[in-house]
């Protein structure tokens, strides 16, 4: 039954739910060729109008953008889109974007996780109001570009939940914005027992897992070895993500561990584990200052590369084992499986979509990519730009500008506005790289790029420019709010310790 529980909640909410008289019109193409139709399933006793997909526009409906993804660079692109000009159809796995520069305060509970989630319906409210926009809570499984069509399946979480099912969803224009996935150089064990730290169900667990860890090593009989192991927390990666972990990790130990956890405060210890440099795309001098800063407040930096992680133990090139009770994984990211798999040109290098100065996939018509899994093609003649949400915020922001006017220059649809003037490409200029370190100490590098000079900060001033910044970047007021609140909460009574 669960499949007609799945249709019928489909079928109400785009049908019963919208009073527009195109809509069933519209809603034909909807086909039912792709249904599934397990023989052994019982029937249902009145039959459902049943849809497998949201077919082509018709001449009378607005152009639809289908855009993949709802993180920094979808969510962008949303936000700029003109709900006047198309319908937008949002496919992701989840129903709000991360701002992640702030996730990792968020495992120890300096923020509140709601307050790093942005909902899409408060970034693009067509989304939630407009009868022909929708937001499929799904993933993409394939895109027929010569179909102008994506496949999708629905996200299933937890024993209770429904079957997946797959459904189709018909372009004018597509953007791919579907980021990229941690990487683990197919280090053995990684997957099973490390945790990442891109989304906030990550968050969630390291919070769960730290304090879990810090409640089992103050019951009786624990020995002395298994105690320091469970307090053992393991960041693996130098990057601004590992090390601001690790600095906001060793801030809660040092102000609220040693006060509510007093029997095990000299257990716990926080290592970072690097193969190369800390933070390298710092500034020697800012690198340096974090080290020290890092060692002050009692982070072990240790100069190593992981050769296989077993349940309890990492073990190091060099044969040594570093035993762990929490173990964070964060060494940089790249493409997907499914992107990988796309049949779509490449950007060289690491398998990203590749796309011209406009943003646009060449030899496919009306496909967009931005983001973290998108980089130039070499006929560009330029680099491919680094994995940051300053990078996926403005090719967003590019990107919905330059849809907005093909739309108002009439090319909206498939297979329209091929003589649309494009104007300018899109022009990146790196702003500059923040990371906080810990003990209201942070680095600030104003410069372009690792080779040119410019102003690098770092201390007390840097942290408060760090999130002054943070602040003002957060999307929504109500989230600005959260999060001056829980700063403010953090400051005034420590971190909130209760395993929720
Ligand atoms: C902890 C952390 C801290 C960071 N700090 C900074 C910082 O301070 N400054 C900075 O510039 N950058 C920072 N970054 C990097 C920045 O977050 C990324 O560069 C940025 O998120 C890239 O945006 P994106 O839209 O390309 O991808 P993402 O934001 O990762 O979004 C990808 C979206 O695609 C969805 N998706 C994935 N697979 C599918 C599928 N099959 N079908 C449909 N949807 C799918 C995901 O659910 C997600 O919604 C940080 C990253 C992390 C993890």
């Amino acid at each position: 039954m669960a499949w007609f529980r799945n249709l019928s909640r489909f079928s109400t909410i785009n049908v019963s739910r919208r009073h527009d008289p195109f809509l069933l019109s519209s809603f034909n193409c909807f086909s039912s060729n792709n249904i599934n139709t397990n023989p052994t399933i019982e029937k249902p006793s009145v039959d459902p109008v049943q849809y497998s997909g949201l077919g082509p526009t018709k001449p009378h409906e607005k152009p639809r953008v289908v855009v993949l993804g709802s993180g920094w660079a979808g969510c962008r692109l949303m936000k700029g889109l003109d709900p006047e000009i198309y319908d937008i159809v949002c496919v992701s796995p989840r129903n709000h974007m991360v701002f992640t520069p702030l996730l990792a305060s968020t495992c120890v509970g300096t923020l509140e996780f709601r307050s790093v989630a942005e909902p899409i319906a408060r970034i693009q409210p067509a989304i939630s109001r407009e009868p022909g926009s929708y937001f499929f809570l799904s993933n993409c499984t394939g895109i027929s570009a010569d179909k102008h069509m994506v496949h999708c399946e629905t996200v299933t979480e937890g024993e209770q939940a429904l079957d997946p099912w797959s459904f189709t969803v018909s372009y004018d224009k597509l953007v791919i914005a579907l980021g990229a996935q941690p990487t683990t150089f197919g280090i053995r064990g990684v997957k099973e027992h490390a945790i990442f730290l891109r989304e906030v169900h990550h968050a969630q667990e390291i919070r769960r897992k730290l304090l879990l860890n810090l409640m089992l090593s103050d019951v009786p009989g624990i020995s002395e070895e298994e105690k320091r192991r469970l307090l053992h927390c393991v960041v693996v990666g130098g990057g601004p993500t590992g090390v601001e972990f690790s600095g906001e990790l060793s801030d809660f130990i040092m102000r609220d561990v040693r006060q509510r956890y007093a029997h095990v405060k000299d257990y716990v210890h926080v290592t970072l584990i690097e193969a190369n440099e800390i933070l390298s795309s710092f500034d020697v001098r800012l690198r340096n200052y974090a080290t020290k800063q890092l060692t002050k407040s009692g982070v072990r930096l240790v100069r190593g590369t992981v050769k296989d992680v077993q349940d309890q133990n990492i073990i190091l090139n060099d044969g040594s084992e570093v035993p762990y009770g929490l173990l964070v994984w964060s060494t940089g990211v790249g493409p997907s499986p499914l992107i990988h798999a796309l049949d779509l040109p490449k950007a060289p290098g690491g398998g990203r979509i590749g796309v011209d100065e406009w943003l646009r996939v060449p030899s496919v018509q009306d496909i967009f990519s931005i983001g973290d899994c998108s980089g130039f093609v070499e006929s560009t003649g330029r680099q491919t730009l680094p994995a940051l949400a300053q990078v996926a915020e403005r090719e967003g922001k590019y990107l919905a500008h330059l849809l907005n006017k093909i739309g108002k220059a009439g090319g909206g649809r498939a297979n329209s506005g091929k003589d649309i003037d494009f104007g300018e490409p899109f022009v990146y200029k790196h702003l500059g790289s923040m990371a906080s370190v810990g003990s209201y100490k942070a680095l600030v590098d104003l410069r372009q790029s690792k080779e040119t000079k410019g102003i690098s900060l770092a201390g007390f001033i840097s942290w408060f420019i760090w999130r002054s910044a943070y602040l003002t970047r957060v999307v929504s007021w109500r989230n600005r709010i959260y999060v001056a609140i829980n700063w403010a909460t953090t400051l005034v009574f420590g971190r909130d310790i209760s395993r929720i």
